[in-house]
């Protein structure tokens, strides 16, 4: 069995997140994805420790990056909030290679899943050398060069099929929201959520994600041509009607540009270490907000 785990942990696909409100921040619907996002998330480490995995290390990485409530979250599980900037751009440190579990994961933008979209829903469609891109390559193929092996994947059916395109053979576990909240047996989900993860350990097979570039990538953007414009002179790239292009040699590389294209601006990059602070308070201020709302409707 492998003895470290490293879990990715979005919003979207997990089992308390049903509208768009609910990936939004203080929302009273978001305050309560992020209650039923850790319980997922406890219910997997859980399971993990019971089966003998001794490191579970989780990385909460939708919008603000603090969503997760550590006190809902078997402690044998180290919560990492916030975003950072190296060694992996919004991750930090990878630690030693570990089984790469992807929870609560959406698909890519322009396809029909479930609050599909690729970094942010501004981006109207995404293409990595000619290929839609969900974010499952983005973050198992910055991972893959540090050992990091993507063995497991949960989201929408349609994400789980996207994530077997890019991985073929990773375990995946569907959660379908297309018949709404009361359509699904969210206890009995979410233990076989964990059950699934577990099972996933056992695979040796799946190799870390390593993807050579060069790249060449097109961003749609969803507010338009003049939008798109202004983000090209931003940050000088070519444009064409709504698409900016970018180029870029390695997955890093071209990770950080869109990263800069989608969250900043020139100023806030300059003096980036400040702008990521003022940003992971936000998180914390959010994330208090959350328990205070747990709080006021208990
Ligand atoms: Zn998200």
């Amino acid at each position: 069995m492998t003895d470290h785990v490293l879990i990715i942990a979005d919003i979207e696909g997990s089992s308390g997140c049903w509208s768009r409100a609910a990936a939004l921040y203080r929302t009273t619907a978001w305050a309560e994805a992020c209650v039923e996002m850790s319980r997922d998330i406890n219910a997997v480490v859980r399971t993990l420790a019971e089966a003998g995995v001794r490191h579970i290390r989780v990385k909460d990485f939708h919008r603000t990056a603090y969503n997760l409530l550590p006190e809902l979250i078997d402690p044998q599980a180290e919560i990492i909030h916030g975003y950072r900037r190296r060694p992996v751009a919004g991750l930090g440190e990878p630690g030693p290679p570990a089984a790469l579990l992807m929870l609560g994961l959406h698909a890519a933008s322009d396809t029909p899943g479930f609050l599909a979209h690729t970094l942010t829903s501004r981006i109207r469609r995404l293409t990595v050398n000619g290929e839609v891109w969900p974010e499952l390559p983005f973050f198992a193929g910055l991972l893959g060069p540090y050992g990091h092996r993507p063995v497991f994947f949960s989201g929408c059916p349609v994400a789980c099929a996207q994530a077997e395109t890019f991985v073929p053979g990773i375990g995946c576990w569907a959660l379908d929201k297309s018949a709404g909240p009361g359509s699904v047996d969210l206890v009995r989900w979410r233990r076989d959520l964990a059950a699934a993860a577990v099972r996933a350990l056992d695979d040796n097979e799946i190799p870390p994600l390593v993807i050579p570039g060069p790249f060449r990538s097109e961003v749609a953007w969803r507010a338009g041509r003049r939008a798109a414009a202004r983000l090209a002179r931003r940050w000088r790239l070519p444009v064409e009607e709504d698409r900016l292009f970018v180029e870029a040699s390695d997955l890093p590389d071209l990770f950080r540009q869109l990263i800069r294209i989608c969250y900043l601006t020139p100023l806030a990059e300059k003096v980036l270490p400040l702008s990521l602070a003022l940003f992971n308070l936000r998180g914390r201020l959010g994330l208090r907000w959350v328990r205070r709302q747990e709080h006021t409707s208990t």
